[in-house]
């Protein structure tokens, strides 16, 4: 079932195989489990040679299964590597421009340049539009002015931020000084590079607050923080410019005519995490099936008189929890590859029509699928008895590294509505 990507996902097993110092145990404090994250992450790229980079965009199906096998050694790690690729490295290519992917690109390759994506705000989650980070143009020094006018607004779950980002990708609004009475005009949302640790003392920079998210259910390898902003000042070109762009005299160019089609093509731009998501759940949901049919075979409880045990496996009950759970496990596969299929497809093409497919169908299966998989790791771990209970048997940090899943990368409710 890897495909032609099998070679490149044994690679990285053999990898952390041969790299005990890089396995998770499975007692670990925050502060150690994230350092540890980041040793992972630094250890693949650097000594591993594994440079995900260049496929989010050249061949996204290669990506994904190098995500896939990462998200198998750690769901922490996993989600560290989408944070630095999919997300703030994703964002600079994809709603970037040229001038963008030469300056940024090596940098988040080799990753001396860990980054974030600061979308969410503290008020508001799924409700993006009404997100109040605001970036004000300074035509006097063309420069963006970047401010958090309240604490709904601070920035707030930020993967990378509380400990090891350098930068964010920060979502704000735009907003222009204007001749008329209203003397300023609000373009919507848009996104912009903002520096936050210094490159070389990794302190704040000056107008940043860091703040810390603290010990969560699950993903304890991942620095979640809380960034917020006093009249930060970045030069314009850090406004990541590919659908709405502002000249050296503070006039607005896009070439999409309202603020709602510029929003959803920022947004659609952004469906990628979404894909990688659904994927990365299939692959959570893989780990778990086979924990719990291997066991299931090899386990024994009760039997004829006289007679050897059976294997719990051969019970209605234990079938009837684990084989449509199987099957389903390879249906999923295979629509998360065909959803692949598309999403490279429609990164190559541009084809409208192909955009609203996968926008349909990324937020039907990343809702569908990891619904399921969260549901199944509960059933795996009963059905595999006590022992299912054993930290190191896996199924604790799968079920709550995995919970998050139905919510991040847009909420299963509110996704469902858009299918
Ligand atoms: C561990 C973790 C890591 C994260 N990493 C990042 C990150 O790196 N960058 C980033 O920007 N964000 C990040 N997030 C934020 C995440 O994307 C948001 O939590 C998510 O978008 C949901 O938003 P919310 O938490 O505000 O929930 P809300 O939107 O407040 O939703 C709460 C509840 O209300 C329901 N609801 C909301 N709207 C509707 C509606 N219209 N109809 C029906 N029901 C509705 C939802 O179904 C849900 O049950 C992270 C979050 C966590 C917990």
């Amino acid at each position: 079932m890897r495909g032609k990507h099998r070679e490149i996902q044994e690679k990285i097993f053999d990898f952390f195989n041969s790299s005990p110092d890089l396995q998770t145990p499975t007692e670990i404090s925050m502060k150690e489990h994230r350092e540890l994250c980041l040793r992972q992450l630094l250890g693949l790229v650097r000594e591993g040679k594994i440079k995900p980079f260049r496929y989010v965009v050249e061949d996204p199906a290669k990506y994904f299964a190098i995500s896939e096998a990462v998200g198998s050694i750690d769901i922490s790690l996993g989600i560290k590597f989408g944070v630095q690729y999919s997300l703030w490295g994703g964002s600079v290519l994809n709603l970037g421009t040229k001038k963008h992917r030469d300056k940024y690109f090596d940098g988040i390759d080799n990753l001396d340049y860990l980054g974030c994506f600061a979308m969410t705000e503290l008020h508001h989650g799924s409700n993006v539009q009404g997100l109040q980070t605001v970036a004000t143009f300074d035509p006097i020094t063309d420069e963006f002015i970047i401010d958090t006018p309240n604490d709904g607004a601070i920035k707030w779950w930020i993967g990378n931020a509380a400990v090891h980002g350098k930068f964010a990708t920060v979502f704000a609004r735009l907003v222009l000084p204007t001749h008329d009475s209203k003397g300023v005009s609000d373009m919507g949302v848009h996104a912009f590079i903002v520096p936050i640790r210094d490159l070389k003392t990794h302190q704040p920079l000056p107008g940043i607050e860091i703040n810390d998210c603290g010990h969560k259910i699950g993903l304890n390898g991942v620095d979640n923080g809380a960034l917020r902003f006093r009249s930060v000042r970045i030069p314009r070109d850090n406004l990541l410019n590919r659908f709405g762009d502002v000249t050296r005299d503070g006039k607005y160019t896009s070439s999409l005519p309202t603020i709602n089609k510029r929003f959803a093509a920022t947004l659609g731009e952004l469906v990628g995490g979404r894909v990688g998501l659904a994927h990365s759940s299939v692959g959570i949901l893989k780990i778990a099936v086979t924990i719990a049919v291997r066991y299931s075979l090899l386990r024994q409880q009760f039997g004829p008189p006289k007679q050897p045990e059976v294997s719990i496996l051969d019970y209605q009950s234990q079938q009837h929890k684990l084989m449509p759970m199987l099957a389903s496990t390879y249906a999923f596969h295979f629509a998360t590859q065909y959803l692949v299929e598309k999403y490279s497809e429609m990164k190559k093409t541009h084809d409208e029509q192909l955009v609203g497919d996968v926008h349909a169908l990324s937020a039907g299966l990343k809702s569908y699928v990891t619904s399921f998989t969260a549901k199944s790791l509960s059933t795996c771990r009963e059905a595999c008895g006590g022992h299912g209970y054993a930290a190191v048997n896996r199924f604790g940090t799968l079920r709550n590294d995995h919970d998050i899943f139905q919510t991040f990368e847009g909420d299963n409710t509110v996704l469902l509505q858009q299918v």
